[in-house]
């Protein structure tokens, strides 16, 4: 039988590394033997996730490296899901429903395999990928294809935090290390730089402050294999954020792709990654203008 850790070594684990701790909301069994999220409500929404506030008001902001906190916490709380703050780790966050696996084959297949550094699994079948940033540099949050990677890849970066191993996740499973990429044997490698490209000059929001030329050059120019998802991403969302009817948006693409990538992209994947900023562009708006009814 494998021993779990106390929530304590474990997390004082994580702060003998450098890092910083917080106490989420753990899983329990109910009276009827399910699993739920401590915060009493039994249809939270953020099961395991989100921080516990009774020790730790505010959140996030509340993280820290002191040992008699983090003893106090964890001794309190035994069932406490334990929160990692990143920022001077950045984590990959893959999540295979919406696409993470295929999209992290995809940038593997134009930029080689990542470099070897440590992972865990997080009992909802994703995976946590830990990088160090470069040196001086800040990376920040983002989600999927929005100002990220592409669809299906979260990054966790200031102001960010993941649910460390070995939290319990609302399926039952537990968080873990990945064999072969235990934080001991496998040290955090840097960020390889084609991902801190695309993190720190994304599309999204950053792209409205861009100039002109630079999209002029572009269409014009296309991209190669580096940069082909990351090209198709802007593209599409600088259409969209200007209200080009999706369908158009989605065909000039395509073509776009056909003319321009070196060499071109699948029209399939290109329809999937049209599609996924197409459904963004929506929610921001939605959440901007008041949903529809
Ligand atoms: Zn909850």
């Amino acid at each position: 039988m494998i021993e779990v850790p106390s929530r304590v070594d474990a997390a004082l684990y994580f702060t003998e590394r450098g890092g910083r701790v917080f106490p989420l909301h753990g899983m329990c069994a109910d009276d009827g033997g399910r699993l739920v999220c401590t915060c009493g409500k039994a249809d939270c929404r953020d099961a395991g996730k989100h921080p516990m506030a009774k020790l730790a008001p505010r959140g996030l902001t509340n993280a820290t490296n002191h040992e008699h906190i983090i003893r106090h916490w964890f001794t309190v709380a035994p069932f406490a899901n334990i929160g990692l703050a990143t920022g001077r780790v950045v984590v990959l966050d893959v999540d295979p429903r919406h696409g993470g696996d295929e999209s992290l084959q995809a940038l593997e297949a134009e930029h080689g395999p990542l470099p070897h550094t440590c992972r865990a699994l997080t009992g909802g079948g994703g995976e946590h990928i830990l990088f160090r940033p470069p040196d001086g540099l800040e990376i920040r949050n983002s989600a999927g294809d929005h100002g990220g990677l592409a669809p299906g890849l979260d990054i966790r970066g200031t102001g960010g935090y993941i649910v460390a191993p070995p939290s319990l996740h609302a399926s039952g499973r537990s968080y873990e290390w990945s064999v072969d990429h235990h934080p001991d044997e496998a040290p955090t490698a840097e960020m390889p730089p084609w991902m801190v490209q695309a993190l720190v000059h994304p599309g999204g929001d950053a792209q409205r402050a861009r100039n002109p030329s630079e999209w002029r050059q572009l269409v014009a120019q296309g991209v190669a294999d580096g940069g082909r998802n990351v090209g198709v991403s802007r593209l599409a969302g600088h259409l969209l954020r200007r209200y080009v009817d999706p369908g158009v948006a989605h065909e000039l693409v395509q073509a776009w792709n056909l003319a321009r990538c070196l060499p071109p992209l699948s029209p399939e994947e290109v329809t999937k990654t049209v599609g996924s900023i197409a459904r963004k562009e929506l929610r921001r708006r939605e959440a901007q203008h008041g949903s529809r009814s």
